[in-house]
């Protein structure tokens, strides 16, 4: 299995990361990509991907932090991105879920830093990771102005969500899709209304690619706790149900999936 999405450079992992990282990679896991959200978190996730084989980093700044962007941040992120195991940019995109500790962030601002970030992606070829929570069409809308430019495949929706139209129009810009943990709580998220089910069922197979979010996001029976690239085996598991295939035939899609969307080249 391959984690395409997690927050090892967060604090929640800064006394076990090395434990962790080892766990997962006993158990299997064959490859795990560690998200930056904004500049020090990339640095971080850049500085972990060195330290480890097959553990590599997605970076970029993430739509909550639009607001506190340092000076030169666009640039500081390009010259991160030199580092031959950075295999993509993100979390970017937008956000218009009111979260307690920070509310919505100003919308242009949310815009800006997304757009430069997709045309940053383009100037160095290295597909996108989005992070979309209620901003669905906004997102659709950027991208399609850049319809012509997107790379060939433009990368990833991460933690999926939204209905089954959204979900077509992503598909049908090439993007492929991962699923969380959070495909295996009963019900709808707040704000939603399509089970995260249906959107897996109404994937092909081809363009599915696992993750966790972790720390966030812990898979039943782990909901609640501290969520960790092994237990993506869990997403992987579940998923194959809802298809109606072998794990392993999961596992060996989803692995070349991710293959073809980024370039693990070291
Ligand atoms: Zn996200
Ligand atoms: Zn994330």
């Amino acid at each position: 299995m391959v984690d395409v999405h997690c927050h090892l450079n967060f604090h929640s992992f800064e006394k076990d990361y090395d434990e962790v990282i080892k766990r997962a990679f006993n158990k299997g896991i064959k490859k795990i990509i560690n998200v930056g959200t904004k500049i020090d978190s990339s640095q971080k996730a850049v500085e972990l991907a060195e330290k480890y084989k097959n553990l590599y980093a997605i970076i970029g700044v993430h739509p909550h932090h639009a607001d506190k962007l340092e000076k030169d941040w666009i640039a500081k992120l390009e010259k991160l991105c030199k580092n031959s195991k950075v295999v993509g940019i993100g979390e970017c995109g937008m956000d218009f879920y009111r979260y307690k500790s920070n509310g919505i962030i100003d919308v242009k601002l949310q815009k800006d830093v997304f757009v430069k970030q997709i045309e940053l992606s383009l100037k160095l070829k290295l597909p996108l990771q989005i992070h979309n929570r209620h901003a669905g069409k906004e997102i659709l809308d950027i991208l399609s102005h850049y319809k012509s430019d997107l790379l060939n495949p433009p990368g990833m929706f991460h933690c999926m969500s939204g209905n089954l139209d959204f979900l077509k129009r992503v598909l049908g810009l090439g993007f492929y899709i991962g699923f969380d943990g959070n495909i295996t709580y009963k019900g709808i998220a707040p704000g939603e209304d399509t089970l995260l089910s249906d959107l897996i069922k109404a994937t092909p197979f081809t363009r599915i690619v696992t993750e966790t979010d972790s720390p966030f996001l812990a898979p039943v029976p782990f909901r609640g706790r501290r969520n960790t690239p092994s237990y993506v085996i869990i997403v992987g598991q579940f998923i194959a149900k809802i298809k109606g295939i072998s794990f392993e035939k999961l596992e060996e899609q989803t692995s070349l999936n991710a293959d073809r969307i980024f370039n693990f080249k070291s």
